[in-house]
């Protein structure tokens, strides 16, 4: 048993927090790794760490590996201080911990089976319901020009079954982001202060930390071979952007629809199109490139239990992307009645995983970035 635990004061809901707490007392008597990341500072802001504070750091991390590399304290070690491990597995614990509703939490366990049975049965549902509803003959024929989507499914019933489903992520994704908020020990109101949200939007639209940040990761002679070709921020841009994109399509299809009259599909050159191509190739190129970058990354650095979440994530995003392609390719032909009823398949479960899988590590870390930013313009570091 390392000796640091003697240190530690806090009584933990899990054996991963108490962890977690151990390895920041070792940290915080060290301070080597102050300049790497924002993790650092933070700690340096405490002397005693509770659960919220450790699901803070957490979220703080990004798993760039530089203090591992870095550290003295490094198995083997008898101290053992592995932080980016450490950390991954609190940070996926606090995904558990903030899901709403509760008895949902199970979902993240078995991330990589939950997805990919919802994901299909969504698919096979929205199949059926154009078989059933409709003859082969009618399915088979092709349809073009404005309105042919709405053909199968009304415009209206489109909107209410998907304004549903994004409610409910909506809903569910802004009652744990205020779990978490409260948790780290923020009060509601601070939300409302516009610099640092504003800083958290600079800092993760750029991944600041992904890299060690101003500080430097571990520098390219300090890094194992394989860490100095991380290609994982570009990867993580591809798949934010993507999706960011191809968000902004849907809206400006909606914006088209009600405000101007006009009907999808729309021509290759408007801009729901462009958009939504764009992003298509983001949530295809992106999700397959992190998973390629994570897999040759040291294990030791990782949660070994995140594997299942990791494919569901590159699946549930890649299968919307690839999906929706393929029906912008080949909306002109008979296979359009059964892309349409597979991309909305898919896109109706990605609405519904939502909130219970990796795309939570977006929320959490922003709400991070936000409480630092907060605290760094209140707090100075605590005094060894
Ligand atoms: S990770 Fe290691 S070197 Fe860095 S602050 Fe912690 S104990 Fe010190
Ligand atoms: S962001 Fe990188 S340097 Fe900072 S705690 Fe995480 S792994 Fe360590």
């Amino acid at each position: 048993m390392p000796a640091t635990n003697m240190h530690t004061t806090m009584h933990h809901t899990s054996s991963v927090l108490a962890e977690a707490d151990r390895l920041m007392v070792v940290c915080n008597s060290c301070r080597y790794c102050e300049g790497l990341c924002a993790v650092f500072p933070a700690m340096e802001m405490r002397r005693i760490f509770t659960d919220g504070d450790l699901n803070y750091l957490a979220n703080l991390c990004h798993g760039c590996g530089a203090c591992y590399f870095d550290c003295q304290f490094s198995p083997p070690h008898e101290f053992e201080v592995n932080v980016p491990g450490a950390l991954a597995k609190a940070r996926i614990e606090s995904y558990r911990t903030y899901a709403w509703p509760r008895f949902l939490s199970g979902l993240f366990a078995r991330n990589g089976v939950a997805v990919g049975t919802i994901a299909a049965l969504s698919a096979l549902v929205f199949l059926a319901g154009f078989f059933v509803s409709y003859d082969p003959d009618v399915l088979q024929k092709i349809y073009s020009g404005p309105g042919a989507f709405y053909v199968f499914m009304p415009h209206n019933i489109m909107v209410l079954i998907f304004g549903a489903a994004f409610l409910y992520a909506i809903v569910s994704i802004a009652i744990g982001a205020l779990s978490f908020w409260r948790d780290i020990g923020e009060p509601v109101a601070a939300l409302s202060a516009p610099a640092p949200l504003w800083q958290a939007t600079v800092d993760a639209a750029q991944l600041k930390y992904l890299d060690g940040g101003e500080g430097g990761c571990a520098s390219a002679e300090d890094q194992p071979k394989d860490q100095s070709k991380d290609r994982r921020k570009i990867f993580h841009h591809l798949t934010f952007y993507g999706f960011a994109l191809c968000f902004a399509s849907t809206v400006v299809a909606t914006a088209y629809h009600y405000l101007l009259g006009r009907e999808a599909p729309y021509a290759w050159y408007d801009l729901p199109v462009i958009l939504g191509t764009l992003g298509g190739l983001g949530l295809v190129i992106g999700p397959v490139g992190l998973f390629t970058a994570k897999s040759k990354r040291d294990p030791v650095l990782l949660d070994p239990g995140s594997y299942g979440m990791d494919v569901a994530f590159i699946f549930i995003l890649s299968a919307t992307g690839l999906t929706g392609l393929a029906l912008l390719v080949l909306r002109d032909t008979s296979f359009m009645s059964t892309l349409l009823a597979l991309h909305l398949g898919v896109v109706f479960a990605l609405f519904l995983l939502l909130p219970y899988g990796k795309f939570m590590h977006g929320i959490y870390r922003f709400l991070a970035l936000a409480r630092y930013a907060k605290e760094r313009g209140t707090h100075q570091p605590a005094s060894e």
